[in-house]
């Protein structure tokens, strides 16, 4: 039986962007639970890296701000 509802296991989705399924990694989770990220990502690694690379943050836009 398993005695732990907790246990980590890989999680399978589809992409919202792509369509495709990926793996939400065990690795991934905890990385997630360790932000306070309670929500699987919706998108695969392929796209969220597409996605950051299109919103460029601006590092100057708070850091020169008083
Ligand atoms: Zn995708």
């Amino acid at each position: 039986m398993n005695d732990n509802p907790h246990k980590p296991v890989d999680m399978v989705l589809v992409c919202i962007d792509c369509q495709r399924e990926f793996t939400f990694t065990i690795g991934e989770q905890t990385y997630y639970a360790s932000r306070s990220l309670t929500i699987p990502p919706r998108r695969c690694k392929p796209c969220r890296v597409e996605r950051r690379a299109r919103l460029v943050p601006d590092p100057n836009s708070w850091e020169g701000r008083r």
